[in-house]
């Protein structure tokens, strides 16, 4: 579909049945909160380009940021010396993290920054004289990336089936909190299904609390389709925690830097973790870098060993953590948040968005509709034995009518950018609804 361009080279990460190889949506440039295709056709960026580019594209002041550190320092390793934009960015982050969480790891992922989490947790719990707490819970429909640790805690089924023998060991799941007989069409927080999180409880009476490392999660789930935490549900997760002794870790990859109304979800719930990763939203998807916020006490037990002497140190590092080309980056992108108010204008952009797709309830063939902060899922009835197809083809004439979405299996994501007027936001979501009915026709 694409004028002259040779893709016979290109394999395209992860392909949902091998669609989009055969049907790849070439973009050739970005401005604003606007993609432009090589048909030459203007989409509004319904999803921040993989929720990563809140204050939309080309920003000329994060361009700046970048040649200005090139100029000054293009590389500086992070072993045995650090840039002093990375130091800076650091306490930027921290100040803005919930009190306690003071200390940032500088990793160049999502993925990376989860490793990251999990092994701080382990390697506290050892330095602490623990050493039997290396087991970990994640959750069923959760995402944490690709990473062989990952895809472990992670509860996407199809990204973890064929790797069956690297899974690692002594991890459990929790279930997911989503029950469309009960909870369809809740606006914000559902009321239902706190009382999962009692789930946990379950998990350490059966292993013994002195064998668990951590649990991670989303504050609310983003790749597996936008799933909302129950009311009181994250609350009950921190409190169980802490009676055992467990190290909360909250990844918020897609939920940190203002996509849910607040400068991360743990403020926006009302919850703080023990860790915090985050990634995307920091650089604004520019260059790549992620990181992980760590309760200051961890990182203190960590660097003197528990105070004790031990045989072995905890090593971790990348070479690229805290690259000051990114950190400048993500300093420009602070100082955008700052000065253009950005996490107040998500706040306020939320309304519009929760109206915009409650508006779709009632047309056919939809089962849910889940939104909090700037972010929301429809959830479509599958053509039977075909999973994912509806959804593709509503991406499909989302394009065609000028916007793009994305498809999380049955349900298609939105999370426009936080530059975005309540016009272009209204504009996403009807687009979004027509595009339900074209792919409805599908039998
Ligand atoms: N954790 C979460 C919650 C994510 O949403 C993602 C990416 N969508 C990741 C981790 C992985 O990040 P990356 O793709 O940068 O490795």
């Amino acid at each position: 579909s694409s004028g002259g361009i040779d893709m016979s080279a290109y394999w395209l990460p992860f392909t949902p049945n091998r669609y989009f190889q055969h049907h790849p949506k070439i973009m050739q440039s970005a401005k604003g909160a606007y993609y432009y295709d090589d048909h030459g056709r203007k989409l509004f960026d319904g999803l921040s380009g993989l929720w990563c580019s809140p204050l939309g594209h080309a920003d000329p002041r994060i361009g700046a940021a970048i040649q200005k550190q090139f100029e000054t320092m293009d590389y500086c390793p992070a072993f045995q010396m650090a840039s002093e934009t990375a130091f800076r960015l650091a306490s930027r982050i921290a100040k803005m993290a919930p009190a306690g969480l003071d200390k940032v790891f500088f990793t160049n992922s999502g993925s990376e920054a989860v490793d990251t989490a999990l092994k701080i947790a382990i390697g506290y719990h050892r330095v602490m004289g623990n050493a039997s707490r290396t087991r970990l819970i994640g959750r069923d429909r959760a995402y944490h990336g690709v990473g062989i640790a990952g895809i472990s805690v992670g509860g996407m089924v199809a990204n973890r089936k064929m790797f069956a023998s690297m899974m690692m060991p002594g991890v459990d799941h929790l279930p997911h909190t989503l029950n469309l007989s009960q909870m369809a069409f809740s606006r914000g927080q559902p009321k239902w299904g706190a009382h999962l999180a009692e789930e946990l409880e379950k998990i350490v009476t059966l292993h013994d609390a002195n064998t668990i490392a951590a649990v991670i999660m989303e504050p609310v789930q983003g790749s597996t389709g936008v799933i909302v935490p129950p009311d009181g549900y994250l609350q009950k997760i921190r409190e169980i925690c802490t009676k055992h002794g467990i190290l909360l870790i909250f990844d918020e990859v897609i939920t940190g830097f203002g996509r849910l109304g607040a400068n991360f979800g743990a403020d926006r719930f009302g919850v703080t973790p023990d860790m915090i990763t985050f990634a995307k939203g920091i650089t604004n998807g520019v260059i790549p870098m992620g990181g992980v916020i760590v309760r200051g006490d961890i990182y203190d037990s960590i660097i003197t060993n528990g105070g004790q002497e031990q045989s072995i140190e905890f090593f971790h590092g990348y070479t690229y953590s805290g690259h000051p080309i990114p950190a400048a980056a993500g300093h420009a992108v602070l100082d955008i948040f700052e000065s253009d108010d950005l996490v107040n204008r998500a706040r306020a952009l939320e309304p519009v968005l929760e109206d915009g797709l409650h508006a779709l309830k009632g047309k056919s063939g939809i089962l849910d509709i889940r939104n909090f902060g700037l972010s929301g899922a429809v959830e479509l009835d599958p053509v039977p034995g075909k999973p994912g197809l509806r959804s593709m083809k509503v991406l499909e004439a989302c394009i065609e009518k000028g916007a793009l979405v994305r498809v999380a299996g049955d349900a298609i994501a939105a999370g426009p950018p936080f530059i975005s007027t309540p016009e272009e936001v209204q504009f996403l979501c009807s687009v979004l609804g027509e595009a339900i009915d074209v792919a409805m026709q599908i039998k």
